[in-house]
Order: C-alpha cells, then structure tokens, then sequence
C-alpha cells in the first residue's frame, strides 16, 4: 500500500495540479492532496475554500483525498503515513526552488522521499497567480482551470469590485 501527499497552497486550483494528482493517482495507491493552511504568499481563497475547490476537482478520482494541514510537509507525510511527497515542476521556473525543498524535507526526513512529475506541455506556463490577474484584468480562463474554480474567481472578483 504507497500512499503519497502533494503539498501545496492551491490558490487557488488549477488544471496543471489537477493533471499531476490525476497522474500521481495512478501511481500511488492512495493520494492525499495536502492544502497549506500557513502559506507565506498573499492568499485569495481560505482555507476552506482552497479545499473545498480541489476536492470537487478530483472527485472523479476514487484514492484521492484533499485536507488542510499546518507546518512541516515532512512531518505531515509521516502523521499520515505517506512515504512519498509529490510535487510538479515545470520547465525552468520551478528546478531551483523544488531541489533546495527536496532536499530539506530529505534531511529532516530520511525516510521519506520527493517524487517530482514533470509538468504536461499545455500547462507549463500555467500559474495560480497569472491566472488571478488575468482573470481580474478581465482575461477568460475557462481552459486553464476547472468550472468550478472559474465561477469562484469570477465571484471573488465581482465581489472585490
Ligand atoms: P506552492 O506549493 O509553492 O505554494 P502551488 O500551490 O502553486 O505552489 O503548487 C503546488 C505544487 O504544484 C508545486 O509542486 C508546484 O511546482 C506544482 N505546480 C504548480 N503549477 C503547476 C503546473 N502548471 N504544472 C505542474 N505542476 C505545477
């Protein structure tokens, strides 16, 4: 039984994550998609939200499960019994970044390692931050991220005036 989580801060969701959970999915008997509740960036969504909106993008899938969860991935992986932490990468912009974290989650958890999936080709330039300005700026972005997750932009925009 492999069991995996995929840390993030999801804010919110877009289909280049939904890709690599439905990918790790298939590799993985069980796949926790784990929502950072104490995310150093500027978040749009809640907690709740972020959850809430990546729970109803994989519910076509039947090992994936989605929390919240507070500090240290490594630590979370093993309160959950994950031995795996999987994260995705897109070309150039995330190599740096992913190793320098691989390799801190490594030396506090031996026991534990990082499985980086490269990110598809149509989704490489795809990020939760573009994706809010251009959807503030008025920009549609229904074929970068699942309906749902379209409506709430367009909601909190709206909202915001
Ligand atoms: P972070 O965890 O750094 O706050 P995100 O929540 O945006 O970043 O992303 C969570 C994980 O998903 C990270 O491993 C990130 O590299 C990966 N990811 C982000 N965007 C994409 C994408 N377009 N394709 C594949 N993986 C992505």
């Amino acid at each position: 039984m492999t069991k995996a989580i995929y840390p993030g801060s999801f804010d919110p969701v877009h289909n280049g994550h939904v890709d690599i959970a439905e990918r790790a999915a298939k590799l993985f008997d069980e796949l926790i998609i784990g929502v950072y509740e104490d995310s150093p960036k500027a978040l749009t969504f809640s907690t709740e939200e972020r959850v809430e909106l990546f729970r109803k993008s994989v519910e076509h899938l039947g090992n994936v499960t989605v929390t919240s969860f507070r500090g240290l991935v490594p630590n979370v992986a093993r309160d959950k019994g994950a031995k795996f932490i999987v994260r995705g990468l897109r070309a150039g912009f995330d190599f740096e970044l992913e190793f320098e974290m691989a390799l801190m989650w490594r030396s506090l958890a031996p026991d534990i390692d990082v499985v980086c999936m490269m990110s598809a080709l149509e989704y490489q330039f795809v990020f939760s931050s573009r994706i809010k300005e251009v959807e503030r700026l008025g920009g549609n972005i229904e074929a970068l991220v699942p309906p749902q997750v379209a409506a709430a932009l367009k909601a909190k925009s709206s909202s915001s005036g």
